[in-house]
């Protein structure tokens, strides 16, 4: 599964000059193609509405992580064409966010049907949404709309959409992704050595929707894999599950991730040492904590050694580098895939058969 990375942008044009360009935001009936429901512009993540860094990035960067429609629409100020978002005429409950950064912008309460063929909206989600600034091309003056977490530019907005506002914000579903409200997706967090690894374990169990490779337990902002590589950041290589609770427990992952690992070896899984690739369990509550260490109880009997996994209170999780998600999937011929993680995912599988996905080739 492509995480983070969706694809929908959204612009806005408006009013009586676009017409001229684009024939913006005018009535057209053109047929849109029905939309899949598991399209790319679709994701489930939680939605994050307290951060407070901005995600900026280089112009490469930018292009390396995003889709050639998002990178058009967000980093070089282009507008889709009419009526070919996907997420033009969705109608369900959920929140479209920045396909850059993630940022919540609109909710599908106050989306309504401007007939223009681009997503509109008549207000945004929160005060950290959006920023309004001034738009001179094509002969006329427009107030532009950008992420206020990404500068990633999204559209237009303008004076003549419905109250209560009276606004209409037109915006480009190519920068957009779409967060559906169901199912409530939890995420849970562990460490375990290799994340290459892991997240193939991880991805294989059922009710897990995605799982996301990263840094976490050190101090350190926005870690790189050189930087935690080279073991002073005080972050592991570290991964984000994204389940469904109603298909699988937080007791069942963390079931999971004890037959994952070795939980007695000091700072590392073979074939792997360094403060880098020790074992942690992150927990967001007292209740996940407990259940993380009435596992260790039930286990420690079959170790002749002190288990030494972390139980650590989850702090921040930085994503890792787009080209490490999805790792053992998109190269299976790599050397330490097929003598280590493959071998290491079916090994775990094998402990934990009855929470595997049904078909799962991964
Ligand atoms: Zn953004």
């Amino acid at each position: 599964m492509v995480k983070k990375i969706i694809y929908n942008s959204v612009l806005f044009i408006t009013s009586a000059f676009i017409l001229l360009t684009y024939n913006a935001c005018g009535q057209q009936n053109k047929k849109l193609k029905p939309v899949d429901p598991k399209s790319m512009a679709r994701i489930n993540i939680p939605v994050d509405t307290l951060w407070t860094e901005k995600v900026l990035k280089s112009d490469d960067e930018w292009k390396k992580m995003l889709t050639s429609k998002q990178y058009y629409i967000l980093r070089k100020h282009g507008t889709e064409r009419p009526f070919s978002s996907e997420l033009y005429e969705v109608k369900e409950d959920g929140i479209y966010v920045c396909a850059g950064c993630k940022n919540p912008l609109f909710s599908s309460e106050k989306k309504f049907n401007s007939g223009t063929g681009w997503p509109s909206f008549f207000k945004p989600y929160s005060q950290k949404s959006l920023h309004t600034g001034t738009d001179n091309s094509h002969g006329m003056v427009r107030d532009a709309l950008s992420c206020q977490r990404c500068d990633g530019h999204l559209g237009h907005v303008f004076n003549d959409g419905p109250d209560p506002t009276g606004l209409r914000y037109c915006i480009d579903g190519d920068g957009l992704l779409f967060v559906p409200r169901q199912p409530t997706i939890a995420v849970a967090t562990f460490a375990g050595g290799c994340f290459w690894c892991t997240e193939t374990i991880f991805e294989s169990i059922r009710g897990v929707s995605e799982v996301i490779s990263g840094y976490s337990g050190g101090k350190e902002t926005n870690p790189s894999y050189n930087s935690v590589g080279g073991g002073y950041t005080g972050h592991a290589e570290a991964f984000e599950v994204y389940y469904d609770p109603k298909e699988i427990t937080y007791k069942d992952l963390v079931r999971v991730f004890f037959a994952s690992i070795d939980p007695t070896t000091v700072d590392g899984q073979a074939p792997d040492f360094g403060k880098q690739y020790r074992t942690i369990a992150f927990y967001r509550n007292e209740t996940e904590k407990k259940i993380i260490e009435d596992r260790i109880k039930e286990i420690a009997p079959e170790y002749n050694k002190p288990i030494v996994t972390q139980v650590i209170k989850f702090e921040k999780f930085y994503e890792a580098e787009e080209y490490h998600q999805d790792f053992v999937k998109r190269n299976p011929n790599q050397g330490y895939v097929k003598a280590e993680s493959i071998p290491r995912r079916e090994r775990t599988l094998a402990k934990v058969k009855d929470l595997v996905k049904k078909n799962s080739s991964n």
